[in-house]
């Protein structure tokens, strides 16, 4: 059983973003890139059910510019077999993403694609779900359980829901995005990235994939978010009560 897992180039989670001062995106000069942890855990689950014997092999690709192979050889250096680099300087929205992987999964055939549940940049929490349509395959989720089936045909998934847990059962192939409590991801060992260096790269366009990535949305502005304004100390309950109906107005 193969498994393709899409892992994204993004800022780093420790990075304070900088909005440009033109107000037309975020500053990237300089800033230090990293694989999105939702894909972390995407490639540590893979990898483990290849430690299972239940995955044959582990396949990351990702979309974007070059740099991105970097983030391709930390998930070698995890465990991934090989890479598929779609590398493209246009600027990729979730839909063209889905594309590319759709693309990608219909030369591959995998039985499993393990998207992030969403990207730490756009947070659009899109790109599986836009696979699976595609593809015509079930999707599960958010997920933080995923057992296989003896036979490979279908697999339970337990989903992170408002509330509690829910399990469903699919079959294979499916979509199956994760959430943070899936697994916790290993450290990749300086034995592993040396081994990471010489494992298949292949790189490809969406060009020679047949799939155009023109952008379908425009982003008008991007704003930092308000400035907290600083707290005050109330003298009693009674106090609190007062501000809370009177200033706040939120009873
Ligand atoms: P999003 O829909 O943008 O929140 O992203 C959800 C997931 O789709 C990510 O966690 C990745 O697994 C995958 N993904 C999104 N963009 C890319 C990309 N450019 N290359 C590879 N995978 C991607």
């Amino acid at each position: 059983m193969k498994i393709l897992v899409p892992v994204k180039r993004v800022i780093d989670y420790n990075v304070k973003v900088r909005v440009k001062s033109d107000g037309s995106g975020v500053d990237l000069a300089n800033v230090k890139m990293s694989m999105n942890p939702f894909d972390e855990v995407a490639i540590e689950e893979a990898v483990r059910l290849k430690e299972a014997g239940i995955a044959s092999e582990v396949v990351a690709v990702s979309a974007g510019v070059a740099a991105c192979q970097e983030t391709l050889r930390t998930a070698m250096a995890l465990g991934a077999d090989r890479s598929i680099l779609i590398v493209t300087d246009e600027e990729l929205q979730p839909l063209a993403v889905a594309k590319l992987l759709k693309a990608v999964c219909d030369k591959e055939a995998p039985q499993m694609v393990i998207p992030g549940k969403q990207a730490i940049d756009d947070d659009a929490n899109q790109t599986g779900q836009m696979l699976a349509a595609l593809l015509g395959w079930p999707q599960a989720t958010f997920a933080s359980k995923v057992v296989v089936n003896a036979d490979k045909t279908g697999a339970a998934v337990t989903r992170e829901i408002d509330g509690g847990l829910e399990t469903i059962e699919i079959s294979l192939p499916a979509v199956v995005t994760t959430d943070l409590r899936l697994n916790e991801p290993r450290y990749a060992t300086l034995p592993n990235i040396m081994k990471a260096k010489k494992k298949p790269l292949e790189t490809t366009t969406p060009e020679a994939l047949g799939v155009d990535v023109k952008p379908r949305l425009k982003t008008l502005k991007v704003a930092e978010p308000a400035k907290r304004a600083g707290g005050v100390k109330v003298a009693d309950v009674a106090a609190l009560v007062d501000k809370l109906k009177n200033e706040a107005k939120v009873i």
